[in-house]
């Protein structure tokens, strides 16, 4: 096949260097492959670019939502607050812990929590009876069951309205986990996501803004819940615990060093990493404003950074989604729906009831959006390439 006839634009690419190389090359060269020194520089740089005291390196953002639900306090059918449109951990780490997540639907412009339905959900569920059922799923949660947290997804970069959702959280003595893993580097009125609500989780997979391959981490102002996460990750070990000696019932939630290395330097890039992003992100923009039918991302006056993570573009209703994508496949352009909402997936739907209709906002953003091939890597004849693309699909 000649590959020069349809260059395949891959979805997503690492962006990596020779320092990344070497780092990694260099942790081999030690006896140290595990907790060593590469994790605390790690941990060090987020603590630096965040300005928070504590941060903890795991080996997923999966892992690390899992140990901000269980620092939280969510138990057996207590109820956390979230939203359907998102990747499916934030809800997962939620059930690992046997809690529910109520469902709030979103802003339709940022497909992020909308803080007026989760205030109003708040009362609700703290009044009970009929109001509080009105937000519960069809089946499977408790008909008495404590509100523990509100769990917020800054949605591809963009974060939450956080404000008015901290506002609620506070008068109630509810946690806030937010759960920026897509949106390392973003900022809300001149905060860093990630730092708004009582624990918040970035991640490291290939298509995240920097990558360890796989990695995640946990930030918080909360020492006693960073002491927690670090014995939770460790199998339990509390300080002072030796080798065979568990504190808690925990999980092997490590980092590995050559991870943590690859990480330090990808951090060390950030700023640069985030920039190129834009750039490519600004050339879509150029090039879609004048393509009927397509809507560029929206972006609030709150967000102050946008840490661009996906491209993704809503298509007018009028406009087949899937039908566009398998043309654009057949172009060579891979593009891919995004998000799926929660609710609606199998597993969801057989445990908890739900019912095509019941988040109509979250449905029809997962309708009409498709995410482009998006990364830092992407040059401008590329970017070209899938809008020309585009353009003749429609
Ligand atoms: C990537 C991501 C995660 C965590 O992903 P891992 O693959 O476990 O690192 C969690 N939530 C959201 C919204 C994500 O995009």
């Amino acid at each position: 096949m000649d590959y020069t006839l349809q260059p395949r634009i891959p979805m997503s690419s690492p962006d990596l260097t020779e320092a990344e190389r070497e780092a990694v090359l260099s942790v081999l060269h030690t006896p140290s492959l595990s907790m060593g020194p590469h994790i605390r520089r790690f941990e060090a740089a987020f603590r630096e670019r965040l300005g928070l005291p504590h941060a903890i390196a795991v080996n997923s953002g999966t892992s690390g939502l899992h140990l901000c639900v269980r620092v939280a306090g969510v138990r057996p059918g207590d109820l956390v607050i979230t939203t359907p449109f998102s990747f499916v951990a934030s809800t997962n780490a939620i059930l690992f812990e046997g809690g529910v997540p109520v469902y709030v639907d979103v802003d339709p412009l940022t497909g992020n929590l909308d803080p007026q339905q989760a205030r109003a959900a708040v009362t609700d569920l703290l009044a009970g009876g009929a109001a509080a059922r009105k937000w519960l799923p069809p089946r499977g949660a408790p008909v008495k069951a404590p509100l523990k947290a509100v769990l917020t997804v800054d949605v591809f970069g963009q974060p939450a309205d956080a404000d008015p959702i901290l506002e609620t959280a506070r008068a109630r003595g509810l946690k806030v986990i937010e759960d920026s893993c897509e949106a390392l580097g973003a900022t809300y009125k001149g905060r860093p996501a990630g730092t708004l609500g009582d624990y918040g989780v970035f991640a490291f997979y290939p298509n995240k803004q920097i990558t360890t391959g796989e990695g995640g981490m946990v930030v918080t102002g909360d020492e006693a819940a960073a002491a927690l996460m670090r014995a939770l990750r460790n199998q339990g070990r509390a300080p002072g615990d030796t080798w065979l000696a568990h504190t808690h019932l925990g999980y092997n939630y490590r980092l590995d060093e050559m991870s943590a290395a690859l990480g330090a330097v990808q951090m060390s890039r950030l700023d640069e990493l985030l920039d190129k992003r834009a750039q490519v992100a600004a050339w879509y923009a150029e090039r879609l404003a004048d393509i009927p039918g397509v809507e560029p991302p929206h972006i609030r006056p709150e967000t102050t950074r946008m840490s661009w993570f996906v491209y993704v573009v809503r298509f007018d209703p009028a406009l087949n989604r899937d039908e566009i994508i398998r043309r654009l496949a057949g172009e060579g352009i891979p593009a891919r729906p995004y998000f799926a909402p929660i609710h609606l997936q199998p597993y969801m739907v057989e445990r908890f009831g739900y019912r095509p209709g019941m988040y109509p906002l979250a449905e029809d953003l997962g309708r009409r959006g498709a995410a482009l091939p998006f990364s830092g890597v992407m040059s401008e004849a590329q970017v070209d390439a899938v809008c020309a693309a585009l353009r003749r699909v429609l």
